[in-house]
């Protein structure tokens, strides 16, 4: 039910923990991060963000990248497994999702017919290995997949997404969904609503329905799913702390 993502210079881990707790308020089941440099790191589990706190201390906590989210759960039960972030089966791609991917049965029998296999019982784990499918076979960008993914997709989403060949950046897309993006000093921050970023800048985009963002700490690309250029609208941000 929340997302929160940064990309810049900064260590991500603490600006995602606190922004999703910022997002608490929103309701919640579960909690994840992803944290991204060499490799990728994911931890997530069933409870509050302060039980991923405890289950992260510890462990690999660097990257300068990175996504979090606080799960409302609509398909399969709250559990460990079906906590957000989700990696596709070859690990190429991992996402948070917020909303409902209505159509994800009929897109999971195509799947399993090409030999996915599923670890969670959500509709958001089809997206991620549509997204990887994709962009296996036809041999296209991180961001093409992601705009083919979604023309297939019914229902709502707001997502980051990580790609491992294209590690330093982000994909954000939203419909339906809220997203907002942050623009810092050489950094990017993505959340549900202003309330994680406000801290940092007061400069923000409201991405629109169908708007698919490519983000790194010196860059942001905006465009729609029909590959679109938007012209980002950056305004100052509504809501105070
Ligand atoms: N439909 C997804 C799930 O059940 C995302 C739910 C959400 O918005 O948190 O995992």
């Amino acid at each position: 039910c929340g997302i929160v993502a940064y990309v810049g210079d900064k260590v991500a881990y603490p600006i995602l923990i606190k922004g999703l707790q910022r997002l608490e308020y929103r309701g919640y089941d579960s909690a994840g991060v992803a944290l991204i440099n060499s490799d990728i790191h994911t931890y997530k589990c069933l409870g509050k963000v302060k039980d991923l706190e405890t289950h992260a201390k510890g462990k690999h906590l660097s990257g300068t990248i990175g996504m979090g989210h606080t799960r409302w759960a609509t398909h399969g039960e709250p559990n460990d497994t079906n906590a957000h972030p989700h990696t596709s089966m070859n690990g190429k791609f991992t996402l948070v999702h917020n909303g409902i991917i209505e159509n994800y049965a009929h897109l999971k029998k195509e799947l399993e017919l090409r030999g996915y296999v599923f670890q969670s019982e959500t509709d958001t784990e089809v997206l991620v290995n549509l997204i990887e499918n994709i962009y296996q076979e036809q041999k296209v960008d991180a961001e093409i997949a992601v705009r083919l993914a979604l023309s297939k997709v019914i229902g709502a989403y707001g997502l980051v997404i990580s790609c491992t060949e294209e590690k330093e950046q982000l994909i954000a897309a939203r419909k339906g969904s809220p997203l907002v993006i942050g623009v810092g000093d050489h950094e990017y921050y993505l959340a549900s609503d202003a309330s994680p970023i406000v801290e940092y800048t007061d400069q923000v985009i409201y991405m629109n329905d169908e708007d698919v963002a490519i983000i790194t700490k010196d860059d942001l690309i905006l465009k729609n799913i029909q590959n679109d250029a938007q012209k980002p609208k950056i305004q100052k941000v509504e809501l105070t702390i």
